[in-house]
């Protein structure tokens, strides 16, 4: 018996959810849909609100204003035992005198799920996350990552519609961090469950997510798909926040225009006001050139595939650029780049 897939085609809409603490607005109007089966990851800086979201969600805060539905039902006047959500936390939460089968069980007891088929279930959801084999230990027993998979195993084997995942990854070390995000993508392909995950770490969001939205002051931002997220950054805070960028002076002369070091570049927001702004140049949009742009190489740095340069232009500005780690570049060289032309994101100079 494995874990079945009823859950694949819940849909979760926030409708304007206002969350307000005392003399705090944590959630300032969130509108979010997760379409069926999808993965979205909630980003953000600490303290924007993404936790809140995601315990609004559970029922585990009530929102002040607004709506959140699961398929169409409005979820808001029932308790969290009752919305049918898997949850993981950061911390593990294991209880530590049972067993990793029975911590398993324990949602399945609560619905007194029959014993025979408790068992067959906590240990079916022990072998989809690779555990199967410790399943009389106690959870002092294992290691983080191993903890971490028994929180999944118990949020998924009761089968619930949405499952929630608060910041799981953030404490394990980086080479279990990537294993066990990996391997969180690969089951919730296989179960199709949508997926509301909470992260304040880029890569992380960009590697396993369908979208991401970026969080700012308890709105949404932006949401997109990775690729879109990062190439079509809609405004400073996305670019800055998502991927590394250049930020250099740059003037908008003309609308869906702007000049950075004498290069025209288009707009992603071609609506940007004209005036002097700080334009967001991606690192691989800077390139080697036999003319154009003279520069200075101030450092280089081998990062296996690849090489990162920061460069020194006449202006004065510092300019990051990636390149193949094969391309020499000695610090003092003189040499000449140009920009590929990729579309930018901008912020007016006199903006906060
Ligand atoms: P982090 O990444 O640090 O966990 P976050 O984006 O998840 O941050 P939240 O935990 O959602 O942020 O908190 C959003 C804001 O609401 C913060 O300013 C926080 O201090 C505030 N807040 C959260 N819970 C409460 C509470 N129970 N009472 C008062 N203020 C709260």
């Amino acid at each position: 018996m494995s874990i079945a897939t009823r859950s694949a085609s819940a849909t979760v809409e926030f409708r304007s959810v206002v969350k307000e603490f005392p003399g705090h607005r944590a959630l300032d109007g969130v509108d979010l849909t997760l379409r069926p089966g999808e993965f979205v990851a909630l980003l953000g800086p600490s303290g924007c609100g993404k936790t809140t979201a995601l315990r609004v969600l559970a029922g585990l805060e009530d929102a002040t204003s607004g709506s959140i539905t699961i398929d169409g039902a409005d979820v808001s006047g029932l308790p969290a035992n009752k919305r049918d959500i898997g949850m993981v936390f950061q911390s593990y939460s294991l209880f530590p005198h049972l067993t990793v089968r029975s911590n398993v069980e324990f949602g399945l007891r609560m619905r007194k799920v029959p014993k025979d088929e408790r068992r067959t279930r906590a240990l079916a959801a022990l072998d989809m996350v690779g555990l199967g084999v410790h399943a009389e230990r106690y959870a002092h027993q294992l290691s983080g990552g191993q903890q971490q998979r028994v929180a999944l195993a118990r949020a998924l084997v009761t089968e619930p519609r949405v499952l929630l995942l608060d910041e799981p990854l953030s404490a394990l070390d980086a080479r279990v961090r990537v294993q066990l995000r990996d391997e969180i993508r690969r089951i919730q392909i296989d179960l199709g469950i949508t997926t509301l995950f909470v992260t304040h770490d880029q890569e992380e969001a960009l590697a396993v997510a369908d979208r991401v939205a970026v969080m700012r002051a308890g709105t949404i931002e932006q949401i997109g798909a990775p690729e879109e997220l990062y190439t079509r950054a809609r405004t400073s805070f996305v670019a800055e926040f998502v991927g590394l960028s250049n930020r250099l002076d740059g003037v908008i002369e003309t609308p869906g225009f702007v000049t950075v070091e004498g290069v025209s570049l288009p707009l992603i927001d071609e609506a940007a006001p004209l005036g002097n702004v700080s334009a967001y140049v991606r690192p691989e949009d800077v390139v080697f050139s036999s003319e154009g742009i003279s520069a200075e190489v101030v450092s280089s740095s081998f990062l296996g595939s690849f090489r990162r340069t920061t460069v020194r232009l006449a202006s004065g500005a510092l300019v990051r650029i990636q390149h193949g780690a094969t391309a020499p570049a000695a610090v003092g060289d003189r040499l000449f780049l140009s920009l590929t032309g990729a579309p930018v994101a901008v912020k007016a100079v006199d903006a906060s």
